[in-house]
């Protein structure tokens, strides 16, 4: 079975086409830039030995529609097409980012589905809007596929309401729905799975705590196979320091920046959000320059670097303790699955935890899962590779199987 994952933004749209028998990687590609003057595609066609031929073209693309059209020609193509036909296309998995209280699990699509996403925008205004234009469109290009959303807050679902809710007045929770939602489900439940595998323990057993650190970052508590407690809460800024979020401040801060420094509401959420994080602490985002930086001496990178790895600890430390005995911490995203130094840094003094990080094996690099820990160590440390698109197409093979 062909399969397409698509994760649409305001003005991009993510793609990459699986056969399911084999699971393998057909096409991938990125639109960018949609609705400016010039926009870009960059597509490429996979040989079973890994790339094989890429396209780019810049061209003015009007809207997401258009964006998918383009796609579905690329997808045909003569030179780097891999099908005929878009009706080969029997399912296309859509990450929304937003499922409210409403979605523990992928559904397949349908218009009940889309007002419910439509009716989450509130909670998630820059993200849902794009996901439904994406499924409007894909609804068009591929008329014959069954859509399927997969969600990044389903995960997460499981939590307990103590762990939930935000000790603030009722009504908020009771009319406007604010709570913990989490992000990065997809990602976390995908790394876990993958580690119960590894470990030879059933995931419905499996009790570890989850680090996803990409641009955004965020920790999860994994017990018996469940969320039962994660960084990120309504929206994706509390927790972790990440590349340009602040994670948790005070929230006084924020009344502060009001009253005091007279920043309207949209400067303050462009603050913490865009302007914040390493970017805010060392003046950039990129986690690899940040690392140049402290190997020459850099004040500002290393205190970024201290601070980012000590929120990590105190997230460990935490979790640790609401979930219990534990089986494996795991590292994921860009800097988790490669930065020896952050990994090294956020385990160490944790020996009297069980936690005892092997520093010759956290520097060898392989490919696939690698095991990082000493061998007296109670916990196994796991550098596990994400790959949300393989789970989201996963999940969507699981639903149109059926
Ligand atoms: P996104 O959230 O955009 O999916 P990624 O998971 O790709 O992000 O992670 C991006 C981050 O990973 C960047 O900060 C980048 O610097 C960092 N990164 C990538 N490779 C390395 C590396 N070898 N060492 C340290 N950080 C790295």
């Amino acid at each position: 079975m062909k399969l397409l994952v698509i994760n649409t933004g305001s003005s991009s749209i993510k793609y990459k086409l699986f056969d399911m028998e084999g699971k393998k990687v057909l096409s991938a590609g990125l639109v960018e830039r949609i609705g400016e003057e010039q926009g870009h595609i960059k597509h490429e066609r996979f040989s079973t030995e890994g790339k094989a031929e890429e396209k780019t073209e810049t061209l003015a693309i009007k809207d997401h529609r258009t964006g998918l059209k383009r796609v579905s020609a690329l997808l045909q193509d003569e030179q780097v097409g891999v099908i005929h036909n878009p009706d080969e296309i029997q399912a296309v998995g859509h990450r929304v980012v937003h499922g409210g209280s409403r979605f523990s699990e992928a559904v397949v699509i349908n218009a009940e589905v889309k007002e419910a996403i439509q009716r989450l925008i509130p909670l998630a205004p820059l993200h849902n809007p794009p996901n439904l234009e994406g499924i409007a469109v894909a609804e068009e290009v591929f008329p014959q596929a069954e859509q399927v959303a997969i969600f990044d807050t389903a995960f997460h679902q499981s939590m307990p309401d103590y762990a939930y809710r935000y000790a603030i007045p009722q009504k908020y929770y009771e009319e406007h729905r604010i709570r913990v939602y989490g992000m990065h489900g997809t990602s976390h439940q995908f790394v876990a799975h993958q580690a119960a595998s590894h470990l030879g323990i059933p995931m419905h057993k499996l009790s570890a705590i989850t680090i996803h650190l990409g641009n955004g970052c965020s920790m999860t508590a994994i017990k018996e196979g469940k969320s039962i407690d994660t960084s990120m809460g309504l929206s994706p800024l509390p927790g972790l320091m990440m590349g340009t979020r602040s994670g948790d401040i005070d929230p006084a801060i924020i009344f502060y920046m009001g009253t005091k420094l007279n920043m309207s509401i949209e400067e303050i959420d462009q603050e913490l959000n865009k302007q914040s994080g390493l970017k805010g602490i060392a003046g950039e985002n990129d986690m690899r320059a940040i690392i140049a930086r402290v190997e020459q001496g850099d004040q500002a990178a290393t205190l970024a670097l201290e601070m980012y790895t000590y929120r990590i600890k105190k997230y460990l430390g935490a979790y640790l303790a609401v979930i219990g005995p534990l089986d494996a911490i795991i590292f994921t995203a860009g800097v988790g699955e490669n930065s020896t130094m952050i990994r090294e840094k956020s385990c160490a003094g944790l020996e009297h935890l069980g936690i005892r990080l092997n520093p010759a094996k956290n520097l060898q690099k392989q490919k696939g899962i690698q095991e990082i820990q000493d061998e007296e160590s109670a916990v196994k440390i796991l550098v596990v590779p994400t790959d949300e698109e393989l789970s989201i197409a996963e999940q969507t093979y699981e639903l149109v199987r059926e």
